[in-house]
């Protein structure tokens, strides 16, 4: 069995508005731990039990480590999330609430991750990383066979917020299994997160400096060479905003929708509520809510 829910699909008369066509909403916001995370990364967790592994690790302290995390107690596995001191103390507590053992390592990042693959190096234990592998495309692409048996109309674009591009990958592999290779995917982003979009515009895979943006779940400098190779091979339309938009965003959708997402949520959501000129009514627009756990109230306001 899956580890994952089948989500709703809403129709949004505010954003129908807004956008000037139908919009419809993937409630991801609605799985466990809040994101549509659990859906590739169960799915890859799912295979390392059924490899005989005991133990997952997870460099992640957001919502890849929140999924693993949760993946490990549904399937009886020891979890071990490292994450390095610039996590905040709220995720370190809701890490932890969710059952996993969590060490924390090192100043950055990269530090963390290499402590997680030292002790992902023993056979036992499977490494679970956010978004760059295979298993993880092929559940998340789960979303899309759903969303086409939900929906009461074809979608005219489909709209989704790029971070390492795990999600992105298995959108597009989900859509031309449906037979979907026609409709243009909108990959949104922040400025200070756009790896995917310098990487459009540089016609390689290339690695940001920094990540400068607040919506922290789209803060891949890199994306998986995967998602960049589904650039060149469907219609995929880069999509930019600032931070500013993105939390306003997200304040008019806990008004409108009462949900509280993160901002790389607000990021897709924010192609709806404000669209670009070219695209206004180019409907039905099918939004994935890709929810987040790493959001306080007091961030957004
Ligand atoms: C992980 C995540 C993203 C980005 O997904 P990628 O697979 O890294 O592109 C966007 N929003 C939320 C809430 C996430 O957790």
């Amino acid at each position: 069995m899956a580890l994952h829910r089948l989500t709703p699909i809403e129709h949004s008369p505010v954003l129908s508005q807004t956008f000037g066509a139908n919009v419809w909403l993937k409630r991801e916001d609605w799985q466990p731990t809040s994101s549509f995370k659990i859906r590739g990364i169960g799915h890859l967790c799912q295979h390392y039990r059924d490899q005989g592994k005991k133990q997952l690790v997870s460099s992640s302290g957001g919502n890849a480590g929140m999924a693993a995390t949760y993946a490990g107690r549904v399937l009886g596995l020891k979890v071990t999330v490292v994450v390095p001191e610039t996590t905040p103390e709220f995720m370190r507590q809701r890490i932890k609430q969710q059952g996993a053992e969590l060490i924390v390592h090192g100043d950055a990042w990269d530090i963390a991750h290499e402590r997680a693959l030292n002790i992902a190096a023993k056979p036992e234990c499977g490494l679970v990383p956010p978004f760059d592998h295979p298993e993880i495309w092929r559940g998340n692409a789960t979303l899309i066979a759903e969303a086409a048996e939900q929906m009461p109309e074809k979608p005219g674009a489909i709209v989704v917020a790029v971070g390492g591009g795990g999600l992105m990958c298995g959108i597009l592999e989900g859509m031309h299994a449906q037979g979907w290779r026609d409709i243009p995917l909108i990959a949104c982003e922040t400025h200070g997160a756009a790896s995917l979009a310098a990487s459009i515009a540089a016609g390689k895979c290339v690695t940001l400096p920094s990540i400068t943006s607040i919506a922290k779940s789209l803060g891949a400098k890199r994306v998986a060479d995967e998602a960049f190779a589904w650039s060149k091979k469907h219609p995929v339309f880069s999509h930019q905003m600032g931070d500013e938009t993105v939390k306003s965003v997200c304040r008019r959708f806990l008004d409108d929708h009462r949900a509280l997402v993160e901002p790389a949520c607000g990021a897709a959501l924010s192609f709806a509520y404000e669209p670009p000129l070219e695209w206004q009514k180019r409907g039905p627009l099918l939004v994935i809510v890709c929810g987040g756990s790493v959001v306080r109230l007091s961030d957004i306001q």
